[in-house]
């Protein structure tokens, strides 16, 4: 490996390199014909309230299976999409199916609201909320139903920063809630909190892992807790695995809870079944 060399000289990678490059590339390659052929898929995974154990929302996950590469992890997927302009197909495809979920559950007089993840980033471009706005109109989903996640997964300047924050207040004021996503893990999470229209925090998973084995960390998500309600916000704990966090989370007073030991993403179909018809 002599990729450090610099200074003009040849640079030849690594073979390790050079398998990440192709797996890469593949993968582009293969998403831009897994869009086309709807071959992509979307689970949700439930989130209830901490209190009475109602289902109060789905968080919609992007699924990928492949033929020849199996499941593809959103965690590989989106960061390849983003860096070639498909993250906007992505989420299209998402919310719509979210919407039409969102709409189902409405129809069958069970209202539920439906999550969906997203990156700042979007909001960069101007015409994003017209097309969130059109998908959920298609959809006959009432803007209420749909909440966007956001993660930071960049840092945005400061002239751009209001004008993001303004767009996504135009579409909070349509209905639509946002949550900040991976609470505390992010570099920005305070500054977001103050300049974005905010009302939900997700303490990321990070978190909740160690919650019942480290005394800091206990402090650290107790202190978050009392933080976020402090400036009004609703607290979610994600990644809750076992009982014993669970029991604790009550405790501390989060609001709503979500991760495997609540339950595990689903299908569509899993979801619809249990309407009454
Ligand atoms: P996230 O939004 O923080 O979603 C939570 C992730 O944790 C999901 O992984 C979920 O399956 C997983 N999870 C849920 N409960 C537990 C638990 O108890 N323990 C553990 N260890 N994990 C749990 P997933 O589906 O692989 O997604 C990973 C990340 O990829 C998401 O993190 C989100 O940032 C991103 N992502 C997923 N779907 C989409 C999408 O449609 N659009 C965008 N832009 N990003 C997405
Ligand atoms: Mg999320
Ligand atoms: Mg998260
Ligand atoms: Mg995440």
């Amino acid at each position: 490996d002599v990729m450090n060399q610099g200074g003009g000289k040849i640079t030849t990678l690594s073979t390790a390199s050079h398998k990440a490059l192709n797996r890469k590339s593949l993968i582009h390659k293969k998403l831009i014909s897994a869009l086309q052929d709807h071959k992509l898929q979307v689970a949700y995974q439930p989130q209830i309230d901490s209190q009475t154990g109602d289902v109060l929302l789905y968080e919609a996950l992007v699924r990928w299976y492949d033929d020849e590469l199996g499941h593809i992890s959103p965690d590989e997927l989106i960061p390849i999409a983003e860096e070639h302009g498909l993250i906007q197909k992505i989420g299209e495809f998402v919310l719509t199916e979210a919407a039409q979920l969102a709409a189902t559950l409405h129809h069958a007089n069970q209202p539920t609201n439906i999550s969906v993840n997203t990156s700042v980033r979007e909001f960069k471009d101007p015409k994003h909320n017209k097309q969130i706005m059109s998908i959920l109109q298609k959809a006959s989903c009432p803007p209420e139903l749909i909440q966007l996640e956001i993660t930071e997964t960049f840092a945005f300047k400061a002239e751009e920063e209001n004008s993001i924050s303004s767009q996504m207040k135009v579409l909070k004021d349509a209905g639509v809630e946002f949550a900040l996503d991976d609470f505390g893990t992010g570099f920005a999470s305070f500054r977001y909190m103050q300049s974005l229209p905010i009302t939900k925090i997700k303490i990321d998973k990070l978190f909740i892992n160690s919650l019942t084995t480290h005394e800091q960390t206990k402090k650290l998500v107790n202190g978050m807790i009392q933080f976020a309600k402090s400036m009004d916000m609703y607290v979610v704990a994600e990644g809750v695995e076992t009982e014993e966090q669970l029991t604790l989370l009550k405790q501390l007073e989060v609001d709503a809870l979500q991760g495997y030991f609540i339950g595990h993403p689903m299908t569509k179909k899993e979801i619809t079944s249990t309407l009454h018809s």
